[in-house]
């Protein structure tokens, strides 16, 4: 097969919800229709469970299962689909931001009762940000929910989204009779009293014909009829174009655990989903169909046995052909390093590869070379833009317990950040070490890992500090040197030498902004 078509049969994607919503049973129904498990609950929960256990014994069962899950492919009507995980809990959610720099579209999933939650807003925003092609699947339709026009306009006005409805619910929870797909046309009827639970697919070419009140009843067929007029008048034609520009989000209703609603969802996304895409660099846009292989890092994992000290990459494949034994240049480094044993994933393994093309995410194993955002070439000196860094929510200081492990703890502290379990910020007035997380969860994790990973000791100090902000300025004007100066109590310099403004309140911030006006700040790393 020639790049191209290698290419042309490749969709990844990742699935975004709030904990709950369904993305695990989604994951695997998909995984069931393009035969890559052979049943159900093979698919292990990533969610964090509070309870019996310690915390940090949880994140490790975690981190286990999230190595086993980190990446899902399969084949569906000859495509290879690959499916990154992304953790729900909110204390990984750098993690998910990462993966979805790797993503060329994502379905999001939304609990008919629950509506749109908070973990949903955020990360449908970065998808926006990025202009990221999404898809929405409304799940639970078998129990009792919003009224599905509520939930279109909740979708549009909390996401901020252009919904088209391809698919439209029969009735809900206990009268709940099926859906009308309006992309193909058909009704598909729910039988829950079956133990095959689809029931028929009926083709319906014209929906005022009297067949359809035989099917779903009168009262039902009148409902579906005004409904399916107001979309008309309401909702714009789906349009691919506007989908692949982020600008229209078609919207699917099903039961996830009821495998209802799941092919159609399956169908429609192996035919509009977008193949791998090009990406921007600082020197030039990187197509996919490109000869010579670029890749970049977006999450590190290191390896649970504290005994082997290695790490598996995981890089996205951006263009050309990857393959085992060549020799590639690590660009931040000007390193060129090559593999013989490249994991390329599959739902229920890895195993070695020789060759990965674009749109797929290959495992390397490296002791420490790889940061997250790094690029990968066959030599040309290019970088993918990094991936951002979110300010943090909790900042304390870390302190060495253990005077004769300084270098221990140096190089554990070090590697943790590679692998993005937090940030580091350095205080420029003392060289002072302070830690920045999503969670206070993570603390922690570091505390155990260096520990048990790097026989190191670290105590935390609480520190009065509200947002990193990452500074835009002309460091030579004066106005920048009047705003360090007051400031210099609060400068730190972030694990890639970035100038960061630590800010102890919000209302700093705001009067650092109204009198320093051309000193900008941003609380993402990355603002260009
Ligand atoms: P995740 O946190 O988003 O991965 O959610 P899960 O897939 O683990 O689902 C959360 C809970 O909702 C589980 O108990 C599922 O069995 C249940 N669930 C998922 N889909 C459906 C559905 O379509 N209908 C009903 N009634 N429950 C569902």
């Amino acid at each position: 097969m020639s790049l191209l078509q290698e290419i042309s049969k490749r969709k990844t994607f990742g699935i975004i919800s709030h904990p709950d919503a369904g993305k695990t049973t989604l994951t695997e129904k998909l995984l069931l229709f393009g035969g890559a498990i052979q049943e159900a609950g093979a698919v292990k929960s990533n969610k964090i469970k509070k309870g019996a256990t310690s915390d940090f014994m949880e994140i490790e069962r975690q981190r286990g299962i999230s190595v086993a899950t980190s990446v899902l492919a399969f084949e569906y009507k000859g495509k290879k689909i690959n499916i990154l995980d992304t953790p729900g809990h909110k204390d990984f959610a750098e993690d998910t931001y990462r993966t979805l720099t790797a993503v060329d579209s994502v379905i999001v999933v939304i609990d008919v009762a629950k509506g749109v939650e908070e973990q949903t807003e955020k990360l449908v925003e970065v998808c926006r940000m990025r202009k990221i092609p999404m898809l929405v699947f409304i799940n639970k339709l078998d129990r009792e929910g919003k009224d599905a026009f509520d939930l279109l306009d909740e979708v549009e006005q909390k996401l901020g989204l252009k919904v088209v409805p391809l698919s439209l619910p029969i009735g809900m929870g206990s009268d709940f009779q099926g859906i009308y797909n309006i992309w193909e046309k058909n009704i598909q009827l729910f039988l829950e009293e079956k133990k095959q639970k689809v029931g028929e697919t009926i083709v319906i070419n014209d929906i005022n014909d009297n067949s359809v009140d035989e099917i779903i009843g009168e009262k039902a067929a009148a409902t579906l009829r005004d409904e399916l007029e107001l979309i008309e008048s309401v909702y714009p034609e789906f349009d691919r174009e506007q989908y692949l520009t982020g600008e229209q989000q078609p919207v699917f209703f099903g039961s996830a655990l009821n495998n209802f609603g799941v092919r159609e969802l399956l169908d429609a996304f192996v035919e509009i989903a977008p193949m791998p895409q090009p990406k921007e660099s600082d020197l030039r846009l990187v197509k996919p169909e490109e000869k010579n292989f670029t890749g970049f890092v977006f999450k590190i994992h290191a390896n649970m046995d504290p005994k082997h000290r290695d790490r598996l990459a995981f890089v996205k494949i951006v263009s050309g052909t990857f393959k085992r034994n060549e020799n590639y240049l690590l660009v931040r480094e000007g390193k060129k390093m090559k593999f013989s044993s490249p994991n390329a994933f599959f739902a229920d393994k890895k195993e070695v590869v020789d060759e990965s093309f674009p749109g797929d995410i290959v495992g390397l194993h490296d002791t420490g070379s790889f940061r997250i955002g790094d690029t990968l070439t066959a030599g040309e000196k290019l970088q993918f833009k990094g991936i951002p860094s979110f300010s943090p929510e909790h900042f304390r200081y870390i302190n060495n317990d253990d005077p004769l492990k300084a270098k221990q703890l140096a190089k554990g502290i070090d590697q943790l950040m590679d692998e993005g379990v937090a940030q580091l910020f350095t205080l420029e007035m003392n060289g002072r070490k302070i830690i920045g997380t999503v969670g206070a969860l993570q603390y922690e994790v570091i505390q155990y890992r260096l520990e048990h990973e790097y026989g190191a000791k670290c105590t935390y100090e609480p520190i009065g500090i509200h947002k990193a902000c990452w500074i835009e300025a002309d460091e030579k004007s004066d106005e920048f040197k009047e705003f360090a100066r007051l400031k210099q109590r609060f400068m730190a310099r972030d694990n890639h030498g970035q100038l960061v403004f630590l800010a102890d309140s919000a209302f700093t911030i705001h009067m650092t902004q109204e009198k320093f006006p051309n000193v900008k700040l941003h609380f993402i790393s990355e603002w260009n």
